[in-house]
């Protein structure tokens, strides 16, 4: 099944001479289980794609699918309830919040759901161990790393067995031994946990990971490696060794 389908969605921003087309009828499917890459150079409309994926914004034109349910008909409401059981986003920028720490802001999106704080604890630290960042779970995001706090940013996003994680940059303040072991982790989650991932990144050996990479310049899409032989591909991980 499609988890997640955008049919010739174009976005643009401001207008007259001043209107940039940051993506020009692009068309994408995600299966469930699928871990998908977006590689393209700066500019080229990946963090539109993913914001409009993610249903924090909408497409000037063009259909997004969740699970098969196009969004642009659902109420305000159900955008909403998607955002905090369904998708999970990791922002360029992490969006951690300050004053609580990465136990509590792991744990933030099961709260925000109507979760007690008692019991949100538990897969809030789950997140972080399997980030391997359990002993930084009572340090606020001010004493940690670049990339420990890139990697609180993935836990969060994925809290709460989210089936859609749209990730930008997951990687960029990671070293490469951590940027690895997070695209492991991510691709374990498709193909173990059912998950799908569309997951930004400028680095080609990190795209190498995903089970198809999709190439975008000028908001259009160029060029898509092969659709991936499906989940029960077991030398996903041998590439890599
Ligand atoms: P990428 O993530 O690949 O670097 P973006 O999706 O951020 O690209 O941007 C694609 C194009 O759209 C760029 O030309 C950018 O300047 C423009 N753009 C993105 N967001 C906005 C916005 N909110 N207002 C105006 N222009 C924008
Ligand atoms: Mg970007």
């Amino acid at each position: 099944m499609s988890m997640l389908e955008l049919r010739q969605v174009s976005r643009s921003y401001g207008q007259g001479d001043a209107e940039v087309h940051a993506l020009r009828e692009v068309s994408l499917t995600a299966d469930e289980g699928e871990m998908v890459a977006v590689m393209g150079p700066s500019g080229s409309g990946k963090s539109t794609l993913l914001t409009i994926a993610g249903t924090l914004e909408a497409p000037t034109s063009g259909e997004v699918l969740i699970a098969g349910q196009p969004v642009s008909r659902a109420s305000r409401n159900t955008k909403a309830r998607l955002r905090r059981r369904v998708i999970g986003y990791v922002f360029q920028d992490f969006n951690l919040l300050p004053g609580l720490t990465a136990a509590e802001n792991v744990s933030l999106p099961l709260e925000l759901d109507g979760v007690s704080a008692r019991k949100a604890r538990v897969p809030g630290l789950r997140g972080l161990e399997r980030l391997g960042l359990r002993e930084r779970a009572a340090h606020y995001p001010d004493q940690l790393s670049g990339g420990e706090r890139q990697r609180v940013a993935i836990a969060r996003a994925m809290v709460g067995e989210r089936r859609l994680l749209l990730a930008d940059e997951p990687s960029g303040a990671l070293d490469s031994t951590n940027a690895q072991a997070v695209m492991r982790l991510l691709l374990d989650a498709c193909k173990v946990g059912g998950m799908t991932a569309v997951v930004v990144t400028h680095d080609a050996q990190l795209a190498s990971w995903a089970d198809r990479v999709v190439f975008l310049r000028d908001g259009q899409v160029t060029d898509q490696t092969a659709a991936a032989p499906g989940p029960e591909s077991l030398f996903t991980q041998e590439r890599h060794q």
